[in-house]
């Protein structure tokens, strides 16, 4: 028997739910996956791991179980067990397969099959991580502003305020954790062949040199769109883990939207600040962006 996709409440921005126990797996490390029905938890995803798991507990018939880790399991067209992370060999959403949250537990919880699970995550910690992750938006857009009269060309992309995808077209990896999104930008030469200029010209200096003004416009802008409390929303086709959404948030410019399958905060003027710090790596071949949210 094959297991549905499995239904998620996440991106409303839920944190507890009650569900069915479909299934229990034993993992390969020793630990083993609880399986429900549906699930508020947001699990790590093996395509685009940038947020981390949610944690918290699954609480059946009065018995508390810790969720020390949440991922993503999938099961093949033949059922059997669920494959987990980098195992998986198929693209997050291939509609052949099932796509299950598995909440991690770390001894055999034992018979749960048909008893009702009372799911609790950590509040706090998925508070952190979504502000953590709306930065990581936010930061997005605000570079791509700044960075737009570097382009000598048109690149072939733009985000919602019509600006070169510095973004998209550079990004080497992005991670969030409960303090900060790290997003690593590659300025390699295919960046430069698409026309990012990142040497000296007669209109502005080398983008070393150029750091600290950068780094004062994305922080001024950050700071307008936490002022404005710009509301923050994620649009859900449908209930199921892979559903395709996005998230949209209407800024003072304009609304925009990034596709995205993590959780955000609810509004802007959920923080009290929003700053980011940009590197460059010696070689000049790197540029990184710490965006660092602070909660009201
Ligand atoms: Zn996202």
């Amino acid at each position: 028997m094959t297991l549905p996709t499995t239904h998620v409440s996440f991106p409303a921005g839920a944190v507890t739910g009650e569900s069915p126990v479909l299934a229990v797996h034993p993992l390969a490390d020793g630990r083993y996956a609880v399986v429900t029905a549906a699930t508020p938890f947001h699990p790590l995803d093996h395509t685009w791991p940038d947020q981390p798991a949610d944690l918290g507990t699954l609480t059946v018939d009065g018995t508390e179980l810790a969720v020390v880790d949440c991922l993503t399991g999938a099961v093949g067209p033949e059922g059997g067990e669920p494959l987990v992370g980098a195992d998986i060999p198929v693209r997050r959403g291939d509609e052949e397969w099932s796509w299950l949250v598995l909440h991690v537990v770390d001894g055999d919880p034992g018979d749960l099959v048909g008893r009702t699970a009372a799911l609790a995550v950590d509040a706090d910690r998925r508070g952190a991580l979504s502000a953590s992750h709306s930065g990581c938006h936010l930061l997005a857009l605000a570079l791509n502003a700044a960075l737009a009269p570097r382009w000598r060309k048109d690149p072939g992309r733009s985000d919602a305020f019509g600006h070169p995808d510095f973004d998209s077209l550079a990004m080497a990896s992005s991670v969030m954790d409960t303090a900060a999104s790290t997003d690593t930008y590659r300025l390699g030469k295919s960046l430069k062949k698409k026309g990012f200029t990142v040497d000296a010209t007669e209109e502005f200096p080398a983008l070393a040199d150029a750091l600290p003004a950068l780094t004062e416009a994305v922080n001024a802008r950050l700071a307008a769109w936490v002022a404005a409390d710009a509301p923050v929303r994620i649009e859900v086709p449908g209930p199921e883990l892979t559903a395709r959404r996005q998230w949209h948030c209407e800024l003072p410019e304009g609304g925009a939207q990034i596709f995205c399958g993590g959780t955000h905060l609810h509004h802007l003027g959920e923080l009290a600040e929003l700053r980011t710090e940009l590197r460059l790596s010696e070689d000049g071949t790197e540029l990184v962006a710490v965006t660092s949210p602070k909660r009201a």
